[in-house]
């Protein structure tokens, strides 16, 4: 282990481990992935180097033929603002009542500590699982994931692990309940071309780029306030339930007197996995039609993934997973992900996947000035893995991996 010696007398070893781990700068946009990796090598049997760098650590089942259990989590942080924050963001500072500030407390650096001390004290019990347990350990998922999971997911190393079930990173929850994610939207980035006649700034020319423009703008806003409206209006919509539409970026233009021969304007959509997709392209298709001659789209990013892992009772992972949580009292909020993570990788390659960081009692600061997690809910979240990691590890085999 790394850093022997400087833990804090009388802090829970646990808690001193998330502290160092999260004092390693794996921070876009240049993470350096090498001092997470030698760290996670102080504690497993095995170590992958494919793509850019992701680490397994196995714990073999008593019946390996049987699918695994993935524990996965991501080793990359989003960059701090650290003039806003009242810590250095990477000295895990722990104030008077426990709560450690970091970036990557709540995203992810938790998870990955939890599920490691989780296996470490099943381990330490004696405990032997049925089905291999693999922690996996990938970059780059804050800037999309494409040298990371989504590249790993189709390599033969990550088919070889055999996966039945996966965990993946979740979201705080500020009330007593904890959330899981059983989908999430799909992020369309789409640019629309406006086309039109130039001319000189003193006249009325006819079929301007900026008409169309502004139907165009006016078709998406109008989306967006209902889609908005819609979220307001209604206890049961959470973020992930609803289309979200934002205007980032607009183009066109050179000189005040001259009327441009095309103006362009961008859209981020987020899209529930339970629109139908094919029929929300074609609506777009309309408003660029409605808005005049020659108006084109084009995608930047294009997801079309819409499984959802199945939360119904008589699904064996799920049950296994919720039951275990029923066990110790823990009201689960069932919720689509508003972002994007990388289970949506995993669940494109069939694997079913959900997505929970056992954080509740704590406000959503992912990304946010100040990141922090308290000790308490830390050190309660790897009983919760520990609760877990048996119960998913002991779902029966099925017909047909007999
Ligand atoms: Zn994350």
């Amino acid at each position: 282990m790394t850093g022997q010696g400087d833990f804090p007398e009388g802090e829970d070893l646990s808690v001193s481990l998330f502290r160092e781990y999260l004092r390693l700068k794996t921070v876009h946009p240049d993470p350096d992935y090498a001092p997470p990796v030698s760290y996670f090598e102080s504690f497993y049997s095995r170590t992958g180097l494919i793509c850019r760098v992701v680490a397994i650590m196995t714990w073999e089942g008593t019946n390996p033929t049987l699918k695994s259990i993935l524990l996965n989590s991501h080793t990359d942080v989003v960059p701090v603002y650290q003039e806003h924050w009242k810590y250095d963001a990477f000295s895990a500072f722990k104030d008077a009542e426990g709560n450690i500030y970091a970036r990557g407390s709540q995203d992810m650096k938790c998870v990955t500590i939890q599920y490691i001390q989780a296996v470490r004290r099943l381990k330490a019990e004696g405990r032997k699982v049925m089905r291999t347990v693999h922690l996996m350990f990938v970059p780059d998922e804050e800037v999309g994931g494409h040298k990371g999971m989504e590249t790993f997911v189709k390599h033969p190393e990550f088919q070889k692990l055999n996966i039945g079930f996966a965990l993946d990173e979740g979201l705080a929850n500020p009330g007593d309940a904890f959330t899981v994610f059983y989908g999430e939207r799909n992020p369309w980035w789409i640019t629309i071309h406006c086309p039109g006649s130039p001319g000189h700034g003193s006249r009325f020319v006819e079929n301007t780029a900026a008409e169309k423009l502004r139907c165009v703008i006016n078709s998406f806003l109008d989306f967006r306030q209902k889609e908005k409206h819609r979220l307001n209006t209604s206890e049961c919509f959470t973020l992930g339930d609803v289309t979200t539409v934002n205007m980032t970026m607009v183009k066109g233009g050179v000189a005040y007197n001259v009327i441009p021969a095309e103006m362009d304007v961008s859209f981020d959509l987020r899209i529930p996995p339970t629109v139908n997709l094919q029929e929300f392209e074609r609506q777009i298709k309309e408003w660029c039609k409605e808005a005049g001659e020659d108006v084109t789209y084009e995608f930047a990013q294009k997801h079309m993934n819409q499984n959802l892992t199945s939360t119904e009772e008589n699904d064996p992972w799920w049950s296994a997973f919720s039951a275990a949580c029923k066990a110790m009292n823990i009201t689960l909020e069932k919720e689509i992900f508003p972002a994007a993570t990388d289970s949506r990788f995993i669940r494109a390659v069939g694997i079913p996947a959900i997505g929970f960081s056992p954080m509740n009692r704590t406000p959503i600061l992912l990304h946010d000035h100040n990141e922090y997690l308290n000790e308490h809910v830390f050190l309660k979240g790897i009983s919760v893995f520990e609760r877990l990691i048996s119960a998913l590890t002991s779902v029966p085999a099925f017909p047909d991996e007999a």
